[in-house]
């Protein structure tokens, strides 16, 4: 791994930005350039590498979904998480309704919007400050705030996220509080990250839970191995299968246009690249992890085959 290799990988992406286009079911985000792309990536022996616009902020959107979890987890357990959703990919889109409509089913998983709304019910008691000061560590980054203008777009145009709140509340999967649980749903997805945070959140992932530059302990490592799991099979929605294929990496997306990727024991990448394609994931910042992924046999069932290959015998 080196900076040559992301501005190779970057180049082979840039093409994909005019395949996708940026989220505008969220007024405020599609004031972002869908040119622009970056990445980030932290190894867990402290090395950092990084190129393109991966200084830029943005709102962590559905990768949220993934701290929520292991904070659900981490204080209240994993039956108290799994009462509430399967754990099973949902193959529907990421604010679908119809899967849990019928009387019988739960959310699909943790990372569908359906799924983690009915998670973050669970960490009220935590509050949005707590939530907060825990993000900051976990990303290494005390300069997360909340974007207001991105969480005031999204509150006003929360429709359907609401929908999917009262339908949980039917169900008996949030028991009062919808408007709370709303609120700090959308507040947790609208905090400002980077590609460099995502990564360092995706260092900690890859060290079982432990800061490797603290040497202190986060998440236990049943937590972060379960949350791992769910983004292998779950993190790109729709798009998980294929991606799993392509990149073989625990990852997550979120409409914001960030990707978090775990390399496990070895590595945390955060990609920025808001152009979207249909699924919501961004659209060239799937390539890029495809290029370093193939190009450095990161594909975690390529770790019994493992050996050098070059760009030009890959692509
Ligand atoms: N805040 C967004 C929503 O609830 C997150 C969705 C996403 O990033 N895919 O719709």
């Amino acid at each position: 791994m080196d900076e040559a290799l992301l501005k190779q990988a970057l180049e082979f992406g840039k093409p994909y930005t005019g395949k996708g286009e940026v989220a505008s079911y969220i007024p405020e985000l599609s004031k972002a350039d869908g040119r622009e792309l970056g990445i980030c990536v932290r190894t867990i022996g402290g090395e950092e590498y990084h190129c393109g616009y991966w200084q830029r902020r943005f709102t962590i959107q559905s990768i949220s979904k993934v701290i929520n979890l292991a904070m659900a987890l981490e204080h209240y357990g994993f039956d108290a998480v799994f009462h509430k959703t399967k754990m099973e990919p949902s193959g529907a889109s990421f604010n679908a309704m119809s899967r849990i409509s019928d009387n019988e089913d739960i959310p699909f998983n943790p990372l569908v919007n359906s799924g983690a709304i009915a998670i973050v019910e669970l960490l009220l008691p935590l509050g949005l400050d707590h939530m907060l000061s825990s993000v900051r560590g976990l990303c290494s980054d005390k300069y997360i705030t909340m974007d207001e203008d991105v969480f005031k777009s999204e509150w006003s145009h929360s429709a359907r996220n609401r929908s999917l709140a009262y339908l949980l509340q039917s169900k008996g999967l949030i028991d009062g509080n919808v408007d709370e649980t709303l609120l700090l749903y959308t507040q947790l997805c609208s905090l400002s990250v980077t590609a460099e945070s995502l990564s360092n959140l995706g260092q900690v992932l890859a060290n079982g839970g432990v800061q490797p530059e603290t040497g202190r302990r986060l998440l236990k490592e049943e937590v972060v191995r379960t949350t791992l799991t769910m983004m292998l099979t779950c993190g790109m929605y729709d798009g998980s299968g294929e991606f799993a294929v392509r990149v073989g990496l625990p990852s997550k997306s979120g409409v914001g246009g960030g990707i978090l990727s775990v390399v496990p024991g070895e590595m945390g990448i955060g990609v920025y690249g808001p152009s979207l394609d249909s699924k919501g994931n961004s659209a060239a910042g799937q390539k890029v992890l495809e290029y370093i992924s193939r190009t450095e046999k990161l594909h975690i069932l390529d770790r019994y085959t493992r050996h050098p290959v070059s760009a030009s015998e890959t692509f």
